[in-house]
């Protein structure tokens, strides 16, 4: 298949990506690592009028990791450059450990974060990641700038808070803090394929190895990444326990409502939502003690 006709402007910086998108809106997208894009354009799925390529803009590029201040990752910067990062990997440990199950290393070296988040695809790990993470992401436009919880900027499938002349420019993540452990895991049908069911666990310890904060946020289950953390707060000021763990469990499969698919069931998928927190939790858990 081939795409529509459209018209192609190498972006040469921040400023001019974001004036050629107020211009355009909607009849213009971004260009980042075009492993969405290309695919949705040759289907013609997508069939938009411009194309703004942004991977010449040195600015959105980057991992600026700092002891004291949040980490911020420029939108553009490549899965792959995440994926061998040393100090992502000592800091966030859940997106080192949830990059092997993104696509295949070809798709890796392309894709961008920044792109991902903003495709919004429910079975994608890192928007779930992110809000696991209590990620907050930067928004720009050619005349306001604003921030976003990833929590509220997913909205639905393929769809997030981005309005027409916007673009994500960074992506923020907290300094965790100490005696927090984390796990991704996922069930797909292939390695390499969207996850039919994937978690992202994160629970955190007081000195005395109580709970004092986790995190569950599942992807594949539903239009949006979904936050099942009120469920592991079921954990909060208690020694973390297999039996909890299963109270857990069963919450949040109470809490999911998957649609089921070619792949997977509904109720294949609640059941494997289930096995993989038990999984997860016992995992971040076990980590916290270590200091990971
Ligand atoms: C075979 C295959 C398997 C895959 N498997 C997985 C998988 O298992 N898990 C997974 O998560 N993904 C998977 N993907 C998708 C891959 O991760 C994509 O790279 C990613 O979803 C999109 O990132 P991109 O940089 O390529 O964005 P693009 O394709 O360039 O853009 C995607 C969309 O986001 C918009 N956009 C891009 N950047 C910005 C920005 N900074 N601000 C605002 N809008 C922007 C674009 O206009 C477009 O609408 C797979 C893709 C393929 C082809």
């Amino acid at each position: 298949m081939k795409p529509a006709p459209f018209r192609y402007v190498a972006a040469t910086s921040l400023a001019h990506a974001l004036a050629l998108k107020s211009e355009y809106g909607d009849e213009a997208k971004f260009l980042a690592g075009g492993q969405s894009l290309m695919p949705t354009m040759n289907f013609r799925l997508a069939r938009p009028m411009v194309l703004i390529d942004i991977n010449g803009i040195d600015e959105l590029s980057g991992i600026h990791l700092s002891e004291t201040a949040p980490t911020r990752i420029g939108a553009i910067t490549r899965y792959r450059a995440l994926e061998r990062d040393a100090a992502i990997a000592k800091t966030f440990p859940l997106i080192s450990e949830a990059l092997p199950e993104i696509a295949h290393p070809q798709i890796r070296n392309r894709g961008t974060i920044g792109g991902n988040l903003s495709h919004a695809d429910p079975a994608s790990e890192m928007p779930a990641i992110s809000v696991a993470l209590r990620a907050r992401l930067r928004i720009q436009s050619a005349t306001q700038e604003r921030w976003v919880a990833a929590a509220d900027f997913f909205l639905g499938s393929l769809t997030t808070d981005l309005q027409p002349d916007e673009m994500l420019t960074e992506i923020e993540l907290p300094q965790p803090k100490p005696r927090t452990g984390s796990c991704f895991l996922e069930i797909a049908r292939r390695r390499g394929d969207f996850a039919i069911v994937g978690i992202a666990a994160v629970v955190t310890l007081g000195d005395s190895a109580q709970c004092i904060d986790a995190r569950l946020v599942f992807c594949g289950v539903g239009e949006m990444p979904v936050d099942a953390s009120e469920a592991a707060s079921l954990l909060i000021g208690q020694t973390v326990t297999d039996d909890a763990i299963c109270a857990v469990a069963a919450s949040a499969q109470q809490m999911i409502d998957p649609g089921g698919s070619v792949h997977a069931t509904a109720d294949y998928q609640r059941h494997i939502a289930g096995v993989l927190t038990e999984r997860a939790l016992t995992a971040a858990n076990r980590r916290a003690h270590h200091g990971q």
